[in-house]
């Protein structure tokens, strides 16, 4: 497949993609779909490394992989990246290659300290990395953020931005960011509003119906189903565009029910998120709980696949088969 843009920086480079989850394996076909030189770092014996072998990569241990790299793509779990970069990368890369990052939370939080002799730059997808291939693949891109931490090969920029349009965010729109505003603004999105505040608002209205005893089908319906229709309608044109489209009745009820749900104390509340973010104390906690082997966050993701919206929902979806048809694999697929 031929790109529609065109990138001198990273024309002659070599780029090792590290990890082939969401984004990395979008990344590495996008990149090479863009005619760029791509190699795959995984640990050998991992469920990766035959997909990514049997998807036409060369595919080598990271360290193999980064050794030789003019820019090398840190697309592994967060979590993972101070050991992989200790272990594999710091050792292995060029002095004035790129390492390149999809979050900015490792650097910010001061994870990893890159080596003084290296350029360090982001480039941030503001969609999951099924959506960056689906998009790329029909002529398009998703929209990305890149930001510039360190520059000492004078290009730093040059090659952020030609990375940003081999993965197809170019197609798109490209904003440029630092890492400090890429990591907060992220970490809110998803907690706030994307992932925490939507199941949260959607979980406790079907509680709501159930509990003043509606049918729980009907209730799903009403509360989660139906919200792809309205985020489909935010995203083509925004709140405005809902409203055009929804009956004068449901208008009358947003503006006069909205706000009690979602009110000021709500908003301190998200305030608290954020200062929790800005002031280290998540990543500090995320940090302590993912190096204590999960025990919250595996008592937490067992209650939210525990909850009876899921029983109900599991059952519906298996009489709607339509619904699957298009969707990519849940382990392509995750928001993060
Ligand atoms: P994934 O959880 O999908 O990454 C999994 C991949 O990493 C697998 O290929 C896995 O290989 C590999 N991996 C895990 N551990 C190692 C290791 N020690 N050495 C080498 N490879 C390893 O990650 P995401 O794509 O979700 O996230 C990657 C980055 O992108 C993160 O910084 C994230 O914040 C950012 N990001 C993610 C978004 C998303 O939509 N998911 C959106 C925007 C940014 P194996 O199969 O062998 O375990
Ligand atoms: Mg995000
Ligand atoms: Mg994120």
């Amino acid at each position: 497949m031929s790109s529609n843009t065109s990138h001198p920086t990273l024309a002659d480079a070599r780029i090792a993609v590290l990890g082939y989850g969401s984004q990395g394996r979008a990344h590495a076909l996008n990149l090479r779909d863009s005619g760029l030189d791509v190699i795959v770092g995984l640990r050998k014996g991992g469920p990766s490394w035959e997909r990514a072998k049997a998807e036409g990569f060369n595919v080598a241990e990271p360290g193999d992989a980064v050794r030789g790299a003019d820019l090398v793509a840190v697309l592994t779990p967060d979590m993972v990246q101070p050991s992989l970069y200790r272990e594999s990368i710091e050792p292995n890369i060029k002095p004035g290659a790129a390492l390149l990052f999809a979050h900015g939370f490792n650097v910010h939080f001061g994870q990893i300290a890159p080596r003084a002799d290296i350029d360090v730059i982001l480039v941030a997808p503001k969609g999951p990395g099924a959506l960056v291939r689906r998009e790329y693949e029909i002529g398009r891109g998703v929209p990305c953020i890149w930001a510039v931490h360190q520059d000492v090969s004078g290009e730093a920029e040059a090659k952020a931005k030609a990375y940003a349009d081999g993965i197809g965010g170019g197609r798109a729109l490209l904003i440029k960011t630092d890492f400090k505003e890429e990591t907060e603004t992220d970490l809110f999105g998803e907690q706030a509003v994307l992932c925490g505040g939507a199941s949260a608002l959607v979980q406790a209205g079907f509680e709501t119906l159930v509990e003043a005893g509606y049918q729980p089908e009907i209730a799903y319906y009403e509360v989660l189903h139906e919200l792809k229709l309205i985020v489909d309608l935010f995203y083509e044109g925004g709140i405005a565009r809902m409203l055009e489209f929804v009956s004068e009745t449901a208008q009358y009820g947003d503006y006069v029910s909205g706000p009690r749900v979602v009110d000021a104390a709500t908003k301190e509340r998200m305030k608290g998120v954020l200062t929790d973010i800005q002031d280290g104390t998540f990543a500090r906690n995320w940090i302590a709980e993912y190096q204590a082997g999960l025990p919250n966050y595996k008592r937490l993701k067992q209650a939210d696949l525990d909850h009876p919206i899921e029983q109900v929902g599991a059952k519906l979806r298996a009489r709607m088969p339509w619904l699957q048809a298009n969707a990519p694999k849940a382990a392509a697929e995750p928001l993060k």
